[in-house]
């Protein structure tokens, strides 16, 4: 059982919300326990002909409301502890979202900015492999995370395809379109932090068309986010990535940011603004500030400086709970992870159910699907947190627990 830093923050913030709920000590126990914890060691020969090993993780936290659902990192810093954070939070992330899925997540330790496509190719391949049995479209389906992308999964769903005989796309989500991934899947995260910053502003009563917003991070989560609240006329004056970042009190040109990144690798260096690093962008006075990058951003270290109104949260734990308690109490609305950046799962969940049915919906079928199950599950959160005066992100948990716990009474003890 891990017992490291990230997986602690994630039992802190599940503590918290179970002593509310007066959760029983035996589905206590089990909801704070992986279920299932694989680590393998995957070799590749790497393309100056040296053989590498790496060690991959799938970490299955609970699937007593379905199969296991999280997404795949390849990062240099990656650990069984922040692998298995991430898992539990998939798991009240799904059970927020209400959606029929438990909760997953996978990691491999290595730096894919220093790899080849085929050397990533094989050890994609490999992982599967090493895997293989743990995965399915009844079992478990990985996502992408950060550092993996629709081309990864495509990988994925063939070395899975081959080990089974036969096509089997609903193995995992975010896949390309023509692989059975869903219209809408790349905005999906994004487009659930837009709609978590507008019914935020709409519960505080401030009009989102005319707030000012600083994203930290500008991969998948951050640039869609900024894009997304952008079109609502709220103005994105700063953002920052791995490398550097910018800012300009007019608001930042999107249109020109994306050339330049998509020239430069990063947004450092852009000629709309001057440079900003991310201590900088926390302290901006903004209404809205959304960490979209790793997690465990937002600390004492930087909380004190916070100016904005709303925190919506992209990263998976960028907050960490003194950082979020300080928040709290000083009157801040933070939108919580497993609520504000479930719009991905959701989406993902509506492609295994397109694949499975093998039947594809538009565009904006899929979105008004999202926009429904978003504003389902932050009305859910928010009346908990009215009701039982507590933060969001207490609430987010209270209303996760409650239907895992449920579901746990119901389905009983086997043994
Ligand atoms: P990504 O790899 O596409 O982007 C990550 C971004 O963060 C990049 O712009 C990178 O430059 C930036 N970054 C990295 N280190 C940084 C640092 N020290 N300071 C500032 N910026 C930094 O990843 P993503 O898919 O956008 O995921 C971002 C976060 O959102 C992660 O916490 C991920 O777990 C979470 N998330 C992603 C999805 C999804 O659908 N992609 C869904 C839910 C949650």
């Amino acid at each position: 059982m891990t017992n490291g830093p990230i997986f602690g923050a994630m039992l802190q913030e599940f503590d918290g919300a179970a002593r509310i709920l007066n959760l029983e000590p035996g589905i206590w126990k089990i909801l704070t326990h992986p279920k299932r914890q694989i680590t393998v060691s995957c070799p590749v020969q790497m393309d100056n002909g040296e053989i590498e090993v790496f060690t991959g993780y799938r970490v299955q936290y609970n699937i007593t409301l379905g199969p296991a659902k999280g997404g795949i990192r390849y990062h240099p810093g990656v650990t069984l502890d922040e692998v298995t954070a991430l898992a539990a939070w998939m798991t009240w992330k799904c059970a927020v979202a209400h959606i029929p899925f438990g909760g997953g997540k996978g990691g491999i330790i290595c730096d894919p900015t220093r790899m080849s496509r085929r050397e990533l190719e094989a050890l994609t391949r490999r992982y599967v492999a090493e895997i293989i049995d743990a995965i399915g479209p009844e079992k478990d389906v990985p996502a992408p995370d950060v550092n993996t992308n629709d081309q990864v999964m495509a990988w994925i769903m063939d070395t899975y395809s081959m080990h089974v005989g036969h096509t089997s796309t609903a193995v995992v989500t975010g896949k390309p379109l023509e692989l059975g991934g869903s219209l809408g899947r790349r905005e999906a995260t994004g487009r659930g932090v837009m709609i978590s910053a507008r019914e935020s502003a709409k519960h505080l009563g401030f009009d989102i068309s005319n707030a000012t917003v600083a994203v930290q991070g500008f991969g998948n989560v951050g640039s869609i986010s900024a894009q997304l609240i952008g079109e609502l006329g709220a103005r994105i004056v700063a953002i920052t990535d791995w490398k550097g970042g910018v800012y300009n009190e007019k608001g930042l040109d999107l249109a020109m940011l994306n050339d330049h990144v998509r020239q430069q690798k990063t947004v450092a260096g852009f000629s709309g603004g001057t440079s900003v690093t991310n201590d900088e962008l926390f302290a901006l006075d903004v209404d809205i500030l959304v960490p979209a990058a790793l997690e465990n951003q937002i600390t004492m270290a930087n909380a004190p400086s916070i100016k904005a109104k709303v925190v919506v949260e992209g990263a998976n734990g960028p907050t960490s709970p003194d950082a979020h308690r300080h928040l709290h109490d000083r009157g801040v609305f933070v939108v919580p992870d497993i609520l504000a950046n479930s719009g991905g799962v959701t989406t993902s969940y509506f492609e295994w159910v397109q694949d499975r049915q093998g039947y594809f919906w538009t565009e904006k079928e899929v979105n008004d699907k999202l926009e429904a199950k978003m504003c389902e599950a932050f009305n859910a959160v928010l009346q908990t947190a009215l009701k039982y005066r507590v933060d969001l992100r207490t609430a987010a948990y209270i209303v996760a627990i409650s239907r895992v716990a449920t579901v746990t009474r119901m389905r009983g003890m086997y043994a």
